[in-house]
């Protein structure tokens, strides 16, 4: 049973790890934001209140997201194990999650992702995606060759909703107040806390560190 919770601030790259992670290990990337969206993308499962509170950058209720998280971990392909990401992100769902991993007898491996608070406003301020490919850019970082043009369609790229910087700096704010307290929690009270600077390398880079710490 692999149970691996990827932490980090919005912009510490753990979307990216997570995909790097599940290919790797061949078990479900479960991703709360990623659930959320489509939620609203499809209109079930979450209420037009809700949508709202992502869109503004607050966090959403932690009912909605533990009953949410809890549903998907019993499905049979998370039965080997699975990656959280963007879950736990606060002290009541760390409880929750601790609880019913303690209850199966789950020891989960937490993966903390260490950035650099100014390089998160750069990855999150320059973060593009194509609406057609999915190719994901970042302007500042790693622009495509044309500007915010995909380089394999030529499709004019977008933002996501929540990287509008109003909604950074209040999803920076939520995660210094509910989520960074969450880390000391999980230390203290949950499985192994591994942590991994992740500010300058690429992500191939990082992803062999949480491979070399995982290992040790
Ligand atoms: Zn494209």
């Amino acid at each position: 049973m692999k149970a691996i919770v990827l932490f980090g601030s919005p912009g510490s790259g753990k979307g990216t790890q997570a995909k790097l992670l599940t290919d790797c290990l061949g078990i479900p990337h479960v991703s709360t934001g990623e659930m959320l969206r489509e939620g609203v993308r499809n209109g079930r499962g979450v209420t037009p209140k809700t949508a709202a509170k992502m869109h503004a950058g607050i966090l959403v209720k932690d009912e909605v997201v533990d009953a949410m998280v809890k549903e998907r971990l019993s499905r049979p392909d998370a039965a080997k194990g699975f990656v959280l990401d963007g879950y736990p992100r606060t002290l009541v769902q760390a409880e929750h999650l601790t609880a019913w991993m303690k209850e199966r007898s789950i020891r989960e491996v937490v993966i903390y992702l260490a950035v650099d608070y100014n390089i998160i406003i750069a990855r999150l301020t320059g973060r593009r995606e194509c609406p057609r490919c999915g190719t994901p850019y970042n302007v500042l970082l790693r622009p495509p060759k044309v500007d915010e043009l995909c380089d394999l369609d030529g499709e004019k790229l977008t933002r996501r909703e929540d990287d509008r910087e109003d909604v950074i700096r209040a999803r920076l704010d939520a995660y210094e107040q509910q989520t960074r307290p969450v880390l000391e929690f999980l230390r203290t009270n949950g499985g192994r806390v591994i942590e991994v600077a992740a500010s300058d390398d690429p992500p191939e880079i990082v992803f062999q560190k949480i491979g070399q710490a995982m290992e040790n």
